[in-house]
């Protein structure tokens, strides 16, 4: 028998199907992973075919040296998604693959774990009269086995051991699985639905277009119409994928599932450990388990027989990945459910531009709940205008509204969150002599101060710096820290408040692989009065006894140089205020800006996305922005600046002979160097271009693929999140 293999290198001249030999015993299956002889190295590869012939002349053919899985350990309906990854993206098929695969199992590391027991093996054998515990021992596995440790304590491991030598018993192995869910053990009571819910799966069920958007308002009952959604799909013998943008973060969304659904969900996210990481990954290709919820990565989930995918905030801009393949995990979906003929539900409050679009224009299902469950209002909106606090010689973090409010509630005994969009103790450290700035050397970006260990620190590379005394520049002492972190603000808010207990939350207090968890739980479990945090908690959580929110700096992303820096700043407020005032109580949002008039604030603020969704299109069709244009950059990138130079005039070259072929399709064209003008080491370029289409994306993957070299690497971003 012989066997097709792609050999797991990522290297596009290595990118071909070898063959090698193998025998008939049935172990070589399409998807198993096997180790190959390969340009006189061992190398490991993946089965994509078998056949009974070879392909060309038997005698130069080697044979397979080793299969590492018993069952397969790819479906197979990854070979069809890996071609069409590796066509769209412009990747090696082995890359693609690798996606499909925990890297733990790809790269041996995976550390197993098993529970020993002891069975009886022959009852009658002798053990000698004095050898009473021997005797007991062997009398109590009659009546079955028992946990190997246990039994060796309650009999004495040397008692125990000399029933096995003796051929009384045996010790057996049983894979243990590292399963990690908050909610074990507690009780699902179902709800019933709202006609408005009911609906709503009545249309995702009987409409022929495969992408159904959800555009519910916070609060709507949108995760109810998912679960439902899955528990119909099961009961179907299906699967279910489910994705959220930050799985650690929704510690709610974890007990929910795993109240209602049991061993039947495996999660899926990067606070596990490797081990339980690869259990998990385990649990779903072995049918154990049916539903996979996760972030992005989840969407290669090893399930067959999908009846469903759901994308919950299916705006966030996690859905992109931002190393290669630089896929779109809706793409990724929409593909897998049209493999598999199931709908892919994409959810949202705030549907991405793009994807409304779509719905408008009737390429998706478009289901709308414009109300929250029981009719509850949603919570007032109070824009507090800064520039008028500061007038009045307010120059503290918080505006008169927003402390007021704050007292009230405390004073009612309900809890508040106050939101800002930063990190740190203040930003960026400022010489107000001469204006000098800190950057990290790496990659020339202002280094932000963390009071708690004195020290300057680098966002994008984690370096730390040494906090200055005085001016490198003009050796000047007056240096100044700009903005208002979460620790200054904590730090503020305990003196106005000294009674109340109060909660950070954001990259610096976090750590571990459950440190949001254990937060949020307290926070929940009501052990603080007020939590601050940045983007973080701005996602789905249900707090029911918040009835404040506090936007502290809402003009922070709208000043962001990206087209889509409006959209985001309504994103963002509509998602923070929804977590106020979910349960019985009637919430509150208090707003600050420097910006009282702009519009965006305006529709956010009467829970307009219509009008926000009508006016925003208008002014990216107008400006020519995506959806109706496509904005494409070829980052270029290497250790050394000539490296680096030598390719983008490569590139640049090729993409400018494209252009003259088709010139109406560019809008915009132009080589440069990229904003964050080295990262983690690495010099970077960048030819940006604003194209009409997607026509001529194909031709710009090969052209960067085509000039990276060893030294310099190139590659395409299509709609970048942030062009830093
Ligand atoms: P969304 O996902 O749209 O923000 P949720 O699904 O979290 O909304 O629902 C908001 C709240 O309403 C939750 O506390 C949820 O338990 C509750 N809820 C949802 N559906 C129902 C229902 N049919 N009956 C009663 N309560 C419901
Ligand atoms: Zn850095």
């Amino acid at each position: 028998m012989y066997a097709q293999v792609i050999v797991d290198i990522a290297h596009s001249q290595v990118d071909r199907v070898f063959e090698y030999s193998c025998p008939e015993d049935g172990r070589i299956a399409v998807g198993c992973r096997v180790k190959v002889p390969f340009g006189g190295r061992p190398a490991e590869g993946f089965v994509i075919g078998v056949s009974q012939t070879p392909s060309f002349d038997a005698s130069k053919i080697k044979p397979i040296s080793y299969v590492y899985d018993e069952q397969p350990a790819l479906v197979p309906e990854c070979f069809s998604l890996m071609q069409s990854i590796a066509n769209r993206y412009r990747v090696p098929r082995a890359v693609a693959l690798r996606l499909f695969l925990p890297s733990e199992m790809r790269l041996g590391r995976v550390n197993e774990v098993f529970t020993k027991y002891i069975k009886l093996k022959d009852p009658d054998i002798s053990l000698g009269k004095a050898a009473k515990k021997q005797q007991a021992a062997l009398e109590e596995l009659k009546a079955g086995d028992a946990e190997y440790t246990a039994f060796c304590q309650k009999f004495g491991r040397a008692a125990v051991n000399a029933v096995v030598q003796k051929g009384g018993a045996e010790v057996y192995k049983v894979r243990r699985s590292r399963t990690p869910m908050p909610g074990e053990g507690e009780e699902y009571i179902p709800v019933r639905l709202t006609p408005a819910q009911q609906n709503a799966l009545e249309y995702i069920e009987s409409s022929p277009k495969t992408i159904q958007l959800l555009h519910g308002v916070t609060g709507s009952g949108k995760t109810e119409i998912y679960l439902s959604y899955i528990a119909e799909v099961l009961k179907r013998g299906k699967t279910a994928i489910f994705l959220v943008p930050e799985i650690s973060l929704t510690p709610q969304m974890l007990r929910q599932l795993r109240r209602r659904f049991k061993g039947r969900a495996a999660i899926m996210h990067s606070g596990l450990s490797a081990g339980e990481r690869f259990d998990e990954w385990w649990r779903l290709r072995s049918g154990e388990a049916q539903i996979a919820i996760g972030a992005r990565s989840a969407i290669f989930a090893p399930l067959e027989n999908l009846g469903a995918i759901i994308i919950d905030e299916e705006h966030d801009s996690s859905y992109q990945s931002e190393t290669a393949p630089r896929y779109s995990t809706i793409d990724i979906a929409r593909l897998r459910a049209e493999y598999n003929g199931c709908k892919l539900i994409l959810g949202s409050a705030t549907p991405a531009v793009e994807d409304y679009m779509c719905a408008v224009r009737g390429d998706f299902g478009l289901i709308e709940l414009n109300e929250r469950i029981n009719k509850k209002p949603m919570p007032d909106i109070i824009i507090s205008d800064m520039k008028e606090e500061v007038k009045r010689g307010n120059n503290s973090a918080f505006s008169r509204a927003l402390k007021q409010e704050l007292v009230s509630t405390l004073e009612a005994g309900n809890q508040a969150i106050i939101f800002l969009n930063r990190r740190g103790y203040a930003k960026t450290v400022i010489c107000h002599d001469c204006g000098y700035v800190a950057k990290c050397e790496n990659c020339d970006v202002s280094l932000t101060y963390h009071s708690e260990e004195n020290c300057l620190k680098c966002h994008y590379c984690g370096a730390k710096y040494r906090m200055l005394a005085a001016c490198p520049q003009c050796g000047g002492v007056h240096l100044r820290y700009g903005g208002t972190g979460t620790q200054r603000v904590v730090a503020d808010l305990k003196q106005l408040f000294p009674s109340a207990r109060i909660l950070r939350m954001d990259n610096d207090t976090v750590s571990g692989k459950d440190g949001h968890y254990k937060i949020l739980s307290r926070f929940a479990n009501r052990e603080a009065d007020i939590l601050v945090g940045t983007q973080m908690i701005a996602k789905g959580h249900d707090f029911p006894s918040v009835t404040l929110v506090g936007i502290l700096d809402a003009d922070m992303s709208l000043h962001f140089s990206d087209y889509r820096s409006g959209e985001r700043t309504f994103q963002l407020i509509t998602q923070v205020a929804g977590r106020s005032g979910r349960a019985g109580m009637q919430g509150k949002v208090v707003l600050q800006t420097f910006s009282p008039e702009n519009y965006i604030l305006r529709y956010a603020v009467n829970y307009d996305y219509k009008g926000f969704f009508e006016n925003e299109i208008k002014i990216r069709q107008a400006t020519a922005f995506p959806p109706f244009a496509l904005i494409c950059r070829v980052m270029v990138t290497a250790e050394e600046d000539a490296a680096a130079l030598e390719v983008l005039k490569e590139v640049y070259f090729a993409i400018a002979a494209l252009k003259k072929e088709c010139e109406s399709e560019f809008i915009f064209f132009n080589k440069m160097h990229s904003p964050i003008k080295k990262l983690q080491g690495r010099v970077r370029y960048q030819v940006l271009m604003r194209l009409r289409s997607k026509k001529l994306l194909p031709r710009i993957y090969d052209i960067a693929v085509n000039c990276s070299n060893s030294a310099a690497l190139a590659y395409v971003e299509e709609n970048p999140a942030n062009l830093s």
